[in-house]
């Protein structure tokens, strides 16, 4: 494929690729929103996938059969710097090639999928040796391996630079202990980003570093965590005296926490722009279920419809807008916050429409097409408010950054690791 085609011809051969490596989705109306028939095709619209180890494997593989193709017609990283592999395309080609491709069925991503490729391999674009994006973005991207994120901690999460964990130096390698949890996607990942405690002995914030954890190493025991919407996507994973070699270190000594903010940003970019929004049901999904049911002259029904498509437009204006700041070339601004907001009050919206239209047959698994499948997004949605940065530490970076707000207190910011956990300790 020539990378001169101008934005038209792309789309063409883009589309003309899809129609020899994929089938279309039934009654996709239009390219931006392909909208639901109703009773055809699968009806899942789950915003976590609950399924069985093996489903997951079958999943996960079909998921890397396509990417694998797409990577190698090169329509995996259309908008990645030729430097890194990629097609150095301006976002518009990507934002091309996704409408076309929303229009044939391919495998769902699920979470993990877009974790490696929207987090894990950027974050080793802004911070990796040469070596280690040679080693990393290639495999990530095209899903020969999967990297999943080791921040979290029982005691460290929104809070995230308190964490515990530590790595001491012992000659050439380091030695990691410790314990993280909410791993999503562990069991499957072959590698998790980890953010460990190299220094005790300055402010918490100062005394991290970024490794890549290979999940096979000795010592390393991942375990699986059950959600009340029945999957299993979370872990816990421990580390035991895992010996790591220094060139698995991402980024300096002790600047962990800066690549931290850098996958964070990623992660925030991620959920309330593109690749996130796409899990759950839609606004189409809802309409669909409404006119099945005879419920779009319910006065209370058109209401929420109504109120979910204002809310679900601004949400994609809000997107746009901070698309358009990076195409000129600003710095990311308050849009990756507002924009992760309003997704997860979106997809809360739509928990609420849909619970109204179908009543008990939500609760109630009668076999129906496109009714008890809703549960797995009622139940998966509050998930987002929490993953990711929680709504509340959303709105405390709006408060702050966006509506220039008092800083809420940060009592012992400069304090060493050590004396806070000192002091800590002594106020419980
Ligand atoms: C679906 C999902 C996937 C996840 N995947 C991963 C993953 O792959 N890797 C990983 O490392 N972690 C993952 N997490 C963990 C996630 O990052 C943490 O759950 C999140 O940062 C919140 O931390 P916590 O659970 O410790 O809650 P806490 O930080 O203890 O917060 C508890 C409550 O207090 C509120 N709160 C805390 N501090 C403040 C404050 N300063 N101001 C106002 N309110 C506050 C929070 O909003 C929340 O309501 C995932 C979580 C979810 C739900």
């Amino acid at each position: 494929m020539s990378s001169t085609l101008d934005l038209e011809q792309f789309r063409a051969a883009a589309r003309s690729w899809l129609q020899s490596n994929a089938e279309p989705r039934a009654a996709a109306a239009s390219a931006d929103e392909p909208r639901v028939a109703w009773g055809s095709g699968s009806d899942n619209v789950a915003v976590f996938h609950d399924v069985s180890e093996a489903e997951e494997r079958a999943r996960l593989d079909a998921c890397q059969q396509w990417q694998r193709a797409k990577f190698d017609a090169g329509y995996a990283m259309l908008n990645w710097p030729e430097a890194l592999g990629g097609r150095g395309l301006p976002n518009s080609y990507l934002r091309a090639y996704n409408t076309e491709e929303a229009r044939f069925e391919v495998p769902g991503a699920g979470e993990l999928p877009p974790t490696s490729m929207g987090l894990i391999a950027p974050t080793i674009a802004a911070y990796g040796t040469p070596e280690q994006q040679e080693r990393f973005i290639r495999p990530l991207l095209r899903q020969d391996e999967y990297g999943c994120q080791l921040f979290s901690e029982p005691s460290a999460g929104s809070d995230l630079a308190s964490l515990a964990t530590r790595a001491e130096r012992d000659g050439d390698e380091w030695v990691l202990d410790g314990q993280k949890v909410w791993t999503s996607g562990a069991r499957f990942a072959q590698w998790g980003l980890a953010i460990v405690r190299t220094d005790t002995s300055v402010p918490k914030h100062k005394g991290l570093t970024a490794f890549m954890v290979p999940l096979d190493a000795a010592g390393v025991e991942v375990r699986p965590i059950r959600q009340m919407s029945g999957g299993a996507n979370f872990n816990e994973v421990f580390l035991t005296g895992v010996r790591l070699a220094d060139d698995l270190r991402l980024g300096p000594v002790g600047e962990g926490w800066r690549v931290a903010l850098t996958c964070l940003g990623f992660e925030r970019d991620h959920s309330g722009g593109g690749g996130g929004g796409a899990v759950g049901g839609t606004y189409h999904h809802v309409v669909a279920a409404a006119a099945h049911f005879g419920l779009t002259n319910s006065p209370t029904v058109r209401q929420s419809l109504a109120d979910l498509y204002v809310h679900q437009r601004v949400a994609q204006f809000t997107n746009r807008r901070a698309a358009a700041r990076l195409k000129a070339g600003q710095t990311p601004g308050p849009e990756g916050s507002l924009g992760k907001l309003m997704w997860t009050a979106n997809m809360a919206r739509i928990s609420d429409a849909i619970s109204t239209i179908l009543g008990a047959r939500l609760v109630a698994d009668t076999g129906e097409w496109g009714t008890f499948a809703w549960g797995e997004h009622v139940l998966g949605a509050p998930g987002y408010r929490i993953a990711g940065g929680s709504d509340e530490i959303q709105r405390n970076i709006i408060g702050e950054r966006v509506l220039g707000l008092p800083a809420e207190p940060r009592i012992g910011k400069d304090l060493s690791f050590d004396e806070a956990q000192r002091i800590t300790r002594g106020l419980r």
